[in-house]
């Protein structure tokens, strides 16, 4: 992809006020001066409540070879707004510096995307630092009134598959009606309500399919028994992707257990610096799921499973969780990667159709499950697959961030949906709910002409010998 290619480079000289003067980097003496800075009373950006590790920090040797992956980089060549920049400004912050503005826009313009943790040859865990440091600027910085209430209705809405149902009327009434295409047409709403525009042009078009009952039975032989995660965005907006799911599931054996009430698993929360709701949702999770007996827990949606293989973690100081998180968190498998486990049993039929599969930034830089869904989409024959130019750089969605930030967003999608009608493929698949939505998007706004799928809906086409016409009709 010429356009990305184009903004890559090796980049400013990164910032040094921690090189020696050998240019060498004297790692010892920089963990000693960070830690002298938390433990002398002077957190500086952050508080004593979990802030971003000082050691974590100091593994980062400023190569820079994580810059040409990280999205806003690739946008922007602002070194501010690359890995390197924002672990440089947590430095600053637990040296003393005080929570700029500044410093809050660069740590909020990161879509979280992992690709740096990826990227980087010294294992630096990135993850850990923002996720630390957003929970910071969540609970220590204000923000402004329009920013506030943006937040507060997203996260009044999003993590609630209760309330997003509701929605389904209205939004399948208001697309049937042809009111959307009069709306997109005139840019009405774009110019009235940015916001809601940036939604409008999300929302995938609905289908109406019936929600999956709590228990379905292993067909033939009983090889496992999983719960699974109906998810908010997924089961709102995607049930035939749970429907799917299930189906596949049962047909590979599995017995599928679904209790209602089950919520978010806080993923959007977590990822968002909203920590403490993140820890009720996985409570509610643990509690829902404990006594069911499962051996799996299993996910289709990226972002969700990221999160939840990190329960240990997120309820560390719980003492009443802790251990139960981290029993929760093992048994916690993506779809494909629980399929891979267990092997084929269910017969494959043919789906002579061209694929082109994109690598979710959740599934692939935060699970590192990137086989398991190619071996899965190569075990269906006639199925040919392609790969996707610049697979390492996200596709703008990242959870909400192409909510709270349209127009870095749109450019973003807009890159990857060129990336994908380059392959010539008729069909984008991918695993999760976020991306279908955010490349859908921007292949309308090219008037490109691709179908969309979820890896789920392509092996149940498969094993229900659909015909490629179930996948590529709209
Ligand atoms: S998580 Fe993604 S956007 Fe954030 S610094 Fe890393 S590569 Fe860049
Ligand atoms: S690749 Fe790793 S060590 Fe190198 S600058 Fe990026 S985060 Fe730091």
């Amino acid at each position: 992809m010429a356009d990305v290619d184009a903004t890559r480079g090796t980049g400013p000289t990164p910032p040094g006020p921690r090189q020696t003067a050998d240019g060498g980097h004297n790692r010892s003496h920089e963990v000693d001066a960070l830690r002298a800075a938390e433990t002398a009373g002077r957190p500086g950006a952050f508080d004593d409540h979990h802030p971003p590790r000082a050691d974590l920090v100091s593994d980062c040797v400023h190569c820079g070879f994580c810059l040409t992956t990280c999205p806003t980089y690739v946008l922007w060549g602002e070194e501010m707004d690359s890995p390197r920049g924002r672990i440089h400004l947590i430095a600053q912050g637990l040296e003393g510096e005080p929570l700029t503005d500044s410093m809050v826009t660069h740590f909020d313009q990161c879509l979280g995307c992992m690709a740096c943790v990826t990227a980087c040859p010294s294992g630096v865990r990135y993850d850990r630092l923002i996720e630390d440091t957003r929970a910071q600027v969540e609970r220590r910085h204000p923000r402004g009134r329009r920013d506030r209430a943006l937040r507060a209705a997203i996260f009044a809405l999003f993590p609630y598959p209760r309330r997003l149902r509701l929605l389904r009327g209205p939004l399948w009434a208001y697309q049937k009606s042809g009111l959307r295409s009069l709306v997109t047409r005139t840019g009405l709403l774009e110019r009235l309500a940015p916001t809601l525009a940036t939604l409008d042009s999300l929302a995938p078009r609905l289908r109406g399919v019936p929600r999956p009952p709590r228990r379905v039975a292993a067909r033939g032989t009983r090889r496992a028994v999983v719960g699974m995660l109906t998810g908010c965005v997924q089961s709102a907006f995607f049930p035939d992707v749970n429907s799917a799911t299930v189906r596949i599931l049962s047909a590979e054996g599995c017995e599928v257990l679904i209790p209602p009430g089950q919520g978010c698993c806080g993923a959007l929360s977590v990822h968002n610096g909203r920590r403490a709701e993140a820890e009720r949702f996985a409570r509610r999770l643990i509690d829902t799921f404990e006594q069911t007996g499962m051996d799996w827990f299993v996910v289709n949606a990226a972002g969700c499973g990221s999160s939840l293989k990190e329960y240990g973690e997120l309820l560390a100081d719980d003492p009443a969780y802790a251990a139960r998180a981290v029993a929760f968190a093992a048994k916690v498998r993506d779809l494909t990667e629980l399929l891979d486990e267990l092997g084929p049993v269910a017969e494959r039929h043919p789906l002579p159709v061209t694929i082109a599969y994109h690598d979710a930034c959740h599934l692939g830089h935060a699970q590192g499950v990137r086989e398991q869904p190619r071996a899965l989409l190569r075990g269906i024959p006639g199925l040919e697959l392609r790969e996707i130019a610049d697979p390492e750089i996200c596709c703008g969605s990242a959870g909400v961030w192409n909510v709270l930030n349209p127009e870095p967003a749109a450019e973003l999608g807009d890159r990857k949906a060129a990336a994908v009608l380059a392959t010539g493929a008729s069909l984008l698949v991918t695993a999760n709910p976020g991306c279908l939505m955010q490349v859908a998007a921007a292949i309308r706004r090219q008037n490109g002409k691709i179908a969309l799928a979820h890896t789920a809906q392509v092996l149940d086409a498969s094993l229900r010998n659909l015909g490629v016409a179930a996948l590529t009709n709209d």
